[in-house]
């Protein structure tokens, strides 16, 4: 039997995630370069439109797991429902996204074959042998380049934005497979008892197309959000943070990007007084586009910056607000 690369992918709002789709197109780079077949499982209530979106983006075979125990999430039910599927298809590498779901629940998954999980990986050499996972932690200060010598099955996460999904197909025929999934409730450790929304200014900073993020260098939460507001408004973009912002209150915590805030990877990012600071940059340099507004012409972020503005924010932002919505206006 030709040799599996499973990709497990999560949903949101009836879509399937992005980081779950750049985890599906690295199960395809593996099965193309070392001969074998990309395969996606999908867990939902009702998983037929998430499954023939994994099998149109490039999947060659998708299960679809279905359970109303699969929603909302546990890991008890992930886990009771995934490992039989794991155990029959015993896939050369099992991929996720390095997402929270992926955390809470992947190292027991794994722990139930006996295997370690090779976590939130930014590269992999896929012409190795065997393969070699690229990962950088304490925040990307080392580079480990990391092996599983033990057998399949094998797993990974990867870190959002390291692996592109753009050159996924959209019009790929792969197979669904569906799967009627009971578990027993009695073996759900964990209930759900409700979901809130985590204030109205919650935003799911991970998933965002255009970011403008904003630092100590706006001087004051005023200045903030005049400017990283005005301009976030005028692109239609999320609003981020580095650490010294919300260390003073300027924001949430939920906007902090970095390494103790989120990890982000959107087409564009937008940095406004922000020094460039490696905990901050492990946050936000999968992004596609980096664009950076700084008054030192030596600030770091010039480094790891697609384009580089060296001025004033305060001169500098009011012009680009202005430019953007008269372009937008045309
Ligand atoms: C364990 C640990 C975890 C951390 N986690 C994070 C994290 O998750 N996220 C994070 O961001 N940081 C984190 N930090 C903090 C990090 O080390 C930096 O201190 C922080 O990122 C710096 O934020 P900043 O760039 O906004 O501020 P600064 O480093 O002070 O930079 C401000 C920049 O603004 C520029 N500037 C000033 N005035 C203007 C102006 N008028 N116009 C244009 N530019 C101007 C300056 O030239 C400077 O480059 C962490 C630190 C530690 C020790």
């Amino acid at each position: 039997m030709a040799d599996v690369f499973l990709a497990i992918a999560e949903h949101e709002e009836g879509k399937i995630r992005r980081a779950s789709l750049e985890a599906l197109a690295l199960a395809r780079r593996l099965a193309a370069e070392r001969g074998g077949r990309a395969a996606a499982a999908v867990l939902a209530a009702e998983p037929a439109p998430l499954a023939e979106e994994l099998a149109r983006r490039g999947a060659d075979e998708v299960f679809a797991l279905a359970g109303t125990a699969l929603e909302p999430y546990t890991p008890d039910a992930y886990r009771l429902a995934l490992a039989p599927l794991i155990r029959e298809l015993s896939p050369e590498w099992v991929l996720m996204a390095h997402t929270y779901l992926a955390q809470d629940m992947l190292p027991t998954l794994a722990a139930g074959f006996g295997a370690p999980v090779i976590s939130d990986c930014v590269d992999c050499e896929t012409d190795a042998d065997p393969v070699v996972f690229v990962r950088t932690p304490y925040d990307a200060k080392f580079v480990a380049r990391t092996v599983d010598r033990g057998p399949a099955p094998r797993f990974a996460t990867l870190q959002s934005g390291a692996f592109s999904a753009d050159d996924l197909p959209d019009d790929h025929s792969g197979t669904v497979t569906r799967r009627d999934v009971a578990v027993d409730e009695g073996a759900l450790r964990r209930r759900v008892i409700e979901v809130r929304e985590a204030g109205g200014r919650g935003v799911d900073l991970s998933s965002a197309e255009i970011i403008v993020a904003g630092g100590r260098g706006l001087g004051s939460k005023e200045n903030f959000d005049k400017l990283v507001g005005g301009l976030a408004k005028a692109l239609g973009a999320a609003i981020g943070a580095s650490r010294p912002v919300v260390d003073s209150e300027w924001l949430p915590h939920e906007h902090q990007i970095g390494s103790s805030g989120q990890i982000v990877s959107p087409r564009l990012y937008v940095a406004l007084g922000i020094s460039g600071a490696i905990q901050h940059m492990v946050g936000m340099r999968g992004s596609q586009v980096i664009v950076s507004i700084n008054k030192d012409k030596d600030a770091p972020i010039f480094n790891e910056s697609t384009y580089g503005i060296v001025g004033d924010v305060t001169e500098v932002v009011p012009e680009l607000i202005k430019a953007v919505e008269e372009a937008r206006s045309q």
